[in-house]
């Protein structure tokens, strides 16, 4: 498969909601799950991620890099190079067991390697660490709020991607740390145009 331009710009363009509807869509869940229901997991998620944002500059004011979150609520961080094995390849991880963040430098460079490749200067290249980042910290302050919308819900599932790929995690959380990664960051484009990044040869 070539590279296609103009697809690519199509996803450039996407909407969050249709990204979201890919992601259930896309789940094994997703013949139990309704137009409706599709409709009320995608809004109740979106609002956790912009509640998490609120909490965050209510308690700590308005940072102008998301890493200061971070040291704020004092999580450790690591950086590892691990090339995929298996074709099972991620970005970040957060640990439920150690409570850190997990960052991949292979993945990273593969993606900011074909931003170059395929001349993809739509793409924004500076927010991709902050973005994983700020994904993970979502995971972590899920941990810190298990009452919060994201963590009630049962839909666990394995989803596969770049951001998703290590454990099993509910379909909810994983829509919300996406957005949460992307209104963090003031992302132009979704978050998810990394994971097609990555997989284009
Ligand atoms: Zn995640």
């Amino acid at each position: 498969m070539g590279f296609e331009k103009e697809k690519f710009d199509q996803l450039v363009n996407k909407s969050d909601i249709k990204w979201y509807r890919e992601m259930i869509r896309n789940s094994p869940f997703s013949r139990k799950i309704n137009q409706e229901k599709e409709n009320e997991l995608i809004d109740k998620s979106m609002k956790q991620a912009e509640a998490f944002k609120s909490l965050l500059i209510e308690t700590y004011g308005i940072k102008d890099q998301p890493m200061s979150y971070m040291i704020s609520l004092d999580v450790p961080l690591d950086y590892v190079k691990e090339e995929a094995s298996y074709g099972v390849q991620y970005l970040g991880y957060y640990s439920l067991k150690s409570k850190k963040i997990t960052i991949n430098f292979s993945a990273i460079n593969l993606i900011l390697k074909n931003i170059r490749r395929f001349k993809l200067d739509q793409v924004n290249q500076e927010k991709l660490k902050d973005t994983i980042l700020m994904h993970e910290l979502f995971h972590h302050l899920e941990e810190m709020y298990p009452e919060s919308y994201t963590k009630q819900k049962h839909l666990d599932t394995k989803i596969f991607g770049l951001f998703n790929s290590k454990v099993t995690l509910s379909l909810v959380g994983e829509i919300a740390a996406v957005h949460f990664s992307k209104i963090m960051t003031d992302l132009p484009h979704s978050p998810l145009l990394y994971n097609e990044i990555y997989k284009l040869k």
